[in-house]
């Protein structure tokens, strides 16, 4: 049945596109009422799902009607029952592959690191120069800019940038560490997450080389740890932290923490750890603004020589406002396509491109906000939404607010008729096939019907 699956679908889509995007494909096997299909990378597996899920999907309930689902994973050629790590991984999350770091930097990073046995590699792509500076981060940069140039000065430290996820703290502390290894090559720079500070101590104490740990971390010139909150609860880590901390400071040594909040948010963090680690420079950064996210897009475009029109980066940077991460995730996928099939980045290929990443970034809208701008379109009562009232001019936009409902929000039918006045999930079913039907019959309704949509989802 696979071959001729196979078959159809390079009859279909000619053999260029099967060639592209389709040959790789290998069968695992059919469990319960699934097919799983692999491809060996996770660009194939997105663009296969995206582009031939439903085909698949059709042409395997012809062969086979017990299949009614596809899954396409990446995994190894072979048939095989068990799954690669990534075939796990979530959807769209980190799909897009990262821009190549500058081999000459690359080798830098290994060269230093192997001068500090503690600190964790530098991401190569994380300096100053490609740190994008805006109001929201300009504090936190200025501070780290300092601290670079002069380590340890009076007021700085410790220095601890806090911030959201995704906004910058991890690119700002390499940035100094590697600022400060190109300037001055013999000062023993270490950085660490909290995490990995953590297991080092744990080792040590398992081996009872604790001294040896407290001695390897006090030879180092300036300490970097990376998301304390981590430590949050773990009692001896903080304890031993605590000391370092304290005896580094004492010997004129510079420290810089980074956490997702202020020292006196992280709460499960013990007081006097709290309050040393507030006595330096504290510098938040904010979320971005629109102003930044376009200046990054900008930025990462042109670093990566690929032409963006203006029209898409405004689209991304009005989109995506999550964080820093997931908006150079946005255009590296398109810089990826781009580069594939050689053709230019346009707003329309952007949309599809991106079209399962902006579904999950659009605003989640609530049935009680369909239900008061429908009520309030319709000039009924918002208790008419759930009232046993069946009267047409009530009826109808009750219908219309449980089909937006069903349409802009995962709530099952079930779910849906008990926020309207605990209506039975038939009724929901009937009411969205019943719009459905209206809408097709009488275009004004429809367009009335598109509008309340557009006006939900922006
Ligand atoms: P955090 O550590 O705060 O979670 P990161 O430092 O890892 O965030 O940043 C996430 C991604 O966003 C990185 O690839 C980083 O290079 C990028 N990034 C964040 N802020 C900026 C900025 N101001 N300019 C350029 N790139 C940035
Ligand atoms: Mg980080």
């Amino acid at each position: 049945a696979w071959a001729r699956i196979r078959g159809r679908l390079r009859e279909e889509v000619g053999e260029v596109e099967y060639r592209t995007w389709l040959r790789q494909m290998t069968l695992v096997g059919i469990e319960g009422d699934e097919a799983i299909v692999v491809l060996p990378t996770r660009f194939l597996r997105d663009w296969v799902r995206s582009h031939y899920g439903d085909r698949l999907r059709a042409l395997w309930q012809q062969e086979n009607g017990t299949v009614r689902r596809v899954d396409v994973r990446v995994g190894p050629e072979r048939p095989a029952t068990d799954t690669t790590p990534e075939a796990e991984a979530p959807r769209g999350n980190g799909l897009a592959e990262p821009l190549a770091g500058k081999p000459a930097a690359a080798a830098r990073a290994a060269a230093a690191d192997a001068r500090s046995d503690w600190s964790a590699p530098l991401d190569p792509r994380f300096t100053f120069d490609t740190f994008v500076v805006g109001k929201p981060n300009e504090f936190a940069h200025a501070c780290a800019r300092r601290v670079a140039e002069k380590p340890a000065s009076p007021g700085f430290n410790p220095l601890f940038l806090y911030g959201g996820v995704g906004l910058g703290k991890t690119h700002l502390m390499h940035a100094v560490a590697w600022a400060i290894r190109n300037g001055e090559p013999a000062r023993n720079v270490a950085y660490m997450s909290a995490e990995k500070f953590m297991y080092r101590f744990i080792a040590a104490l398992r081996s009872q080389s604790t001294m040896e740990f407290k001695e390897s971390l006090r030879s180092v010139d300036v300490l970097m740890v990376d998301d304390l909150q981590f430590l949050i609860g773990k009692d001896n880590t903080q304890e031993e932290f605590f000391h370092t901390f304290n005896a580094l400071v004492d010997a004129g040594k510079q420290i810089i923490v980074s956490a997702d909040k202020s020292p006196s948010d992280l709460s499960g963090l013990e007081d006097r750890l709290r309050t040393r680690l507030g006595c330096g420079m504290v510098a938040d950064i904010h979320a971005t603004t629109y102003e930044l996210r376009l200046s990054i897009l900008q930025a990462k475009a042109t670093a990566a020589g690929i032409d963006v029109p203006k029209s898409v980066i405004e689209f991304l940077a009005h989109k995506i406002t999550s964080n820093v991460r997931e908006l150079e995730g946005a255009l590296n996928r398109l810089i990826a396509h781009a580069n594939l099939f050689g053709r230019a980045v346009t707003l329309d290929g952007a949309q599809e491109v991106l079209h399962d990443i902006l579904r999950a970034h659009d605003r989640r809208v609530t049935i009680e906000e369909i239900q008061r701008k429908v009520a309030e379109h319709y000039n009924i009562r918002l208790t008419d939404m759930s009232s046993a009232r069946r009267a047409r001019a009530v009826a109808r936009p009750r219908q219309v607010a449980m089909y937006l409902a069903k349409q802009l929000t995962s709530r099952s039918l079930p779910e849906i008729g008990r926020r309207f006045g605990n209506r039975d999930h038939t009724t929901v079913m009937h009411a969205v096939s019943r719009i459905a039907e209206l809408m097709q019959a009488d275009a004004a309704f429809a367009e009335d019907v598109e509008l309340l949509r557009r006006m939900l989802e922006t």
